[in-house]
């Protein structure tokens, strides 16, 4: 059996470049406190927590110390409530969330109304739309495109921007159904290249073996992505959080398999879901095979 890993697996620079920022925080501050998870990863957060970092719910909950912000980024008008509380900040928001924070504001302050195009849940989207000074539309679905336009909330004058892990062809096509409604569409496209190299390494890679597995938590919105899309080029894709998972009876006729990842799965993981698969391989390929019949299959022996 081959396996194939995708061209970048484990953590993007943003996740890495986060951890690393508390990970120093933790070294240089005793009493260090993160709103929500560092990265979706819970190997990643226990280790964190391990080393001293009090996850909060909420602002109010942090009663002094250090705040980190996540690489997901936090409402300007959170980070100024941090401030005000007295709070020393250390600000992990990725570059590349800060750059679609601040096309979105460059939309609205063109007259557009921003159009988002991401899980209005997500904490990415929520820092976005906290920083305009008029409500944002965030649609994830042509459906909900269309459900804005019925109800009236989507205005003629529109700039789009997306969630940045978000795939191309999800944007893509909501775009192209929002320009047949709007009368003027400007578009920023805030889709994280890391993100995009992935994707399409990992769709490259899950058209040409027999079983893909996608490997990162299932809290990771962008794993969750990836898997979604390695399934419409393989409909054997599989997702798994770590190497316990795997079930080995769903490779025993298999010849190749590829392995992609989340961003925020870290290197480790991937690369012991790689090798229990190698192991197993070697171990079935060396054990003793059952005594054949010098008389041939049962079938085939001669009765007199
Ligand atoms: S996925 Fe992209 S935007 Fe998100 S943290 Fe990683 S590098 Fe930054």
């Amino acid at each position: 059996m081959k396996v194939y890993l995708a061209r970048e697996v484990g953590f993007c620079f943003g996740v890495k470049r986060a951890i690393n920022m508390t990970r120093q925080a933790l070294a240089e501050h005793n009493d260090v406190s993160i709103l929500g998870d560092v990265v979706h990863n819970r190997t990643v957060t226990s280790e964190l927590e391990a080393r001293g970092l009090k996850k909060v719910n909420d602002l109010e909950d942090v009663r002094g110390g250090t705040m980190v912000i996540r690489a997901h980024g936090l409402p300007l008008q959170r980070i100024q409530e941090a401030h005000d509380r007295g709070l020393r900040i250390v600000d992990a928001t990725c570059p590349i969330v800060t750059q679609a924070q601040e096309a979105a504001i460059e939309l609205e302050r063109r007259g557009c109304q921003v159009v988002i195009i991401g899980d209005k849940n997500h904490a990415e989207i929520k820092g976005v739309v906290g920083n305009l000074r008029n409500p944002a539309l965030v649609v994830d679905s042509v459906e909900e495109l269309h459900e804005a336009e019925l109800d009236k909330r989507l205005l003629r004058k529109v700039g789009v921007i997306f969630q940045t892990t978000h795939s191309f062809e999800l944007c893509s096509s909501i775009v192209s159904e929002l320009i047949q409604m709007a009368k003027e569409v400007q578009v920023i496209n805030t889709i994280c290249r890391p993100v995009r190299n992935r994707q399409m390494d990992a769709v490259e890679l899950a058209e040409k073996v027999d079983i893909m597995i996608v490997v990162g938590s299932r809290s990771s919105a962008n794993t969750i992505e990836l898997k979604h899309l390695c399934l419409k080029y393989n409909s054997n894709t599989i997702h798994v959080e770590n190497a316990d998972e795997l079930d080995m009876a769903q490779f025993a006729a298999i010849e190749e398999v590829g392995i992609a990842s989340g961003l925020s799965t870290p290197p480790e993981t991937v690369e012991s879901v790689k090798r229990r698969l190698v192991i197993w391989d070697q171990n079935r390929s060396t054990a003793p095979q059952p005594e054949r019949n010098p008389a041939g299959p049962a079938a085939f022996a001669v009765l007199n």
